[in-house]
This record gives C-alpha cells, structure tokens and sequence, in this order.
C-alpha cells in the first residue's frame, strides 16, 4: 500500500525539493504540493514548469493545512523560516527538513514549534554540484541513504510514517542521532568539501602563473575536485558556520596524517606511502562493495550523484 500524504508543503524550491517534487509525483506520492522560495524568480520557475501545485509568496501560507512540510532551504535559514509558519502549522502535521548538518537545525527549529506538531529531522546523503528549481530529478535518491534523526519524545507512527514515505522515494532510510550523525558527514561529506574548495583554490593561484595549463591538462583529480567545489556556496558557507565542532576536529586529524605523509615524502618513506595507498584503496573497494558507487571510470565528467 502506497503510504501518501494529501498535501506536503516544500519550502525552499532548490536541487533537494525539486527532486523531491518529481519523485512524489512519480510515485503518486501527495495529492497536492504546495511550495515557497525567497525570490520572485524561484517562484516564477516553479510554477512555469509545474513543480508545484501552488506556489507561495510566503512559507506561512505554503504550510496551511499541510500534512508534511519540508524545510529545504540552506541550514542558516531554517529557525527563521521554523518561527514564520509555526503559528499555521496543522495540529498533527509533520515537520522535516533536509539540512545537511543536524544538531544546529534541531537547535533552531525545534523552540519554534507548537506541541501536537511532530518534528523529524532528516538529510538525504544525495546530491549534485546543481541548484534552483530546475536542478532537481526523480531519480535523485534512488539507493541513497536518507538520515533521520529524530528526538528522544518522536512519536514512533509520525515516524514510521515518514520512513515509508522517503522509502518509496527510492530511499534507504537510518535512524541516528544528530551529534553522531554531525560527526559522520564531517568525516564523508564536510571536510572533503573543505579540502576541494582549497585545492581548486590553490590550483587557481597557481593558473595566474602557469596560464592555462592546470585547466587544459587537468588529471581526473583535480576535475573531481572542481566538481566539488563548485557546490552551493550559500549552502557549504551555512554547513560550516553549523557544524563547526566536528569539522575542525576532523581538520585537526586530516592535518595530523597530511604532516605524516610529507614527512615520509621529504624523507623518502616510500613503505609509509605504500601502505597508507593500500589502506585507502580498500576503502574504495568497500565503498563499491556496498553498492554507494560504480567501479566504471568517470573521471568527474560524468552526472555527479550521491553526495550530500
Ligand atoms: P538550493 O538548490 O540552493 O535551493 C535552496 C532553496 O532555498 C532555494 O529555492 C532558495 O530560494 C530557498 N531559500 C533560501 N533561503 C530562503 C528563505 N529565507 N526563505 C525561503 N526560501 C529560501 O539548495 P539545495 O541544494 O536544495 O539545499 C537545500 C538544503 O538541502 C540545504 O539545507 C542543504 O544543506 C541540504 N542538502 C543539500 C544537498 C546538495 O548536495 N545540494 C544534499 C543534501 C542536503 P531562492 O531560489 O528564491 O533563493
């Protein structure tokens, strides 16, 4: 039996709610979808390609009698979007967001809202370098795994509910709590973000002195981390800001090994190198093994999926 709900309100019409527009409406998902963006021009899309059912200048009007609202905009922007529908949300409705980082959107959003409401924080770990209203696709979250981390008061249906309904998007759904989950994606996701967005930076001082040669001969490295880093900036600004304990203590322990590795190459330590190559390389393996990616070459040119 197909688990839908009659009317779900997106807020935020970007690559996450998009995506999540098309896979309910693949799946016969909601009755309804109602949506809310901050400009003019993100509403104007969205009702221009029929993303949503209607389209909202505010996300208190969105959310009226909703059954699910989602929060999907940037992380930095969830308490005040939290305290503007509060007052219109409907005595049992469902509150989520997709918020790539955990604790700090709990600590926004959850004093906002009203008893009888039920809030179940979520991330869905997919995604592309792409953003606004026309970036989202159905197939976005097919086999990728969505987080939830719900409080120690969740109500276990509200819950059950909403698991069913990230499943039938093609999800594979894991309870976590927040702190726990915040520490994974610094590991998986944060810190790799980090660590692109300095190297393409690096690379891009040195093309002042090169010329155009880092981009003409690019190796599949680097074009993996320009994919990267060309990632929302509004939204990693936000995922740094909010999760800024556990990224600089993984910082710390990438420092740590990077210190290790150039001194093994300062000092020719090429067993050092060799079995700190093979170390990661069977995590790569591992990775393919649980089916999170494809052992096809790619070289970063291909349709990034699955991050987060
Ligand atoms: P996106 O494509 O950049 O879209 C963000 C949306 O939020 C836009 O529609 C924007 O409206 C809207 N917005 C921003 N501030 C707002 C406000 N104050 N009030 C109302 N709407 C507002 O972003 P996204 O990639 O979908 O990311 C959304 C959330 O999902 C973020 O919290 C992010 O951490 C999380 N997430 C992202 C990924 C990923 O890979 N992209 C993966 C997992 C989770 P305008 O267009 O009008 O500015």
């Amino acid at each position: 039996m197909t688990v839908r709900y009659e009317k779900v309100a997106l807020i935020g019409l970007g690559l996450i709610a998009s995506s999540m527009a098309h896979a309910m409406r693949a799946g016969g998902l909601a009755t309804t979808i109602a949506g809310h963006a901050k400009t003019a021009d993100t509403r104007a899309t969205a009702l221009e390609i029929g993303l949503c059912d209607t389209v909202h200048d505010t996300a208190a009007e969105a959310v009226r009698d909703a059954d699910l609202v989602v929060l999907a905009v940037p992380v930095g922007a969830m308490g005040e979007i939290a305290a503007e529908i509060a007052p219109h949300l409907r005595a049992g409705a469902t509150v989520t967001d997709v918020g790539s980082v955990k604790q700090a959107v709990i600590d926004a959003v959850a004093p906002h809202l009203p008893a009888g409401v039920h809030f179940i924080p979520g991330h869905p770990i997919a995604g592309t370098e792409y953003s606004g209203p026309r970036s989202g696709f159905a197939t976005l979250f097919q086999n990728r795994w969505w987080l939830l981390t719900p409080l120690a008061q969740a109500d276990l249906a509200a819950v059950a509910k909403l698991r069913a309904f990230l499943e039938q998007m093609g999800a594979k759904v894991d309870e976590m709590d927040a702190p726990h989950h915040d520490l994974v994606l610094a590991v998986t996701s944060h810190t790799p973000h980090l660590i692109a967005y300095t190297m393409v930076g690096v690379a891009d001082d040195l093309r002042r002195v090169t010329d155009s040669e880092v981009i003409k001969y690019s190796a599949a490295g680097f074009r993996d981390f320009t994919r990267i880093a060309a990632s929302d900036p509004t939204m990693w600004r936000d995922v740094f800001l909010t999760n800024k304990d556990a990224t600089l203590e993984i910082l710390g322990r990438f420092t740590e090994e990077l210190f290790a590795l150039q001194r093994a190459i300062r000092t020719g330590d090429g067993q050092h190198l060799f079995d700190y190559f093979t170390r990661t390389r069977a995590i790569r393996r591992g990775i393919i093994e649980a089916g999170q990616d494809t052992s096809a070459p790619d070289f970063g040119r291909g349709k990034a999926e699955g991050r987060a």
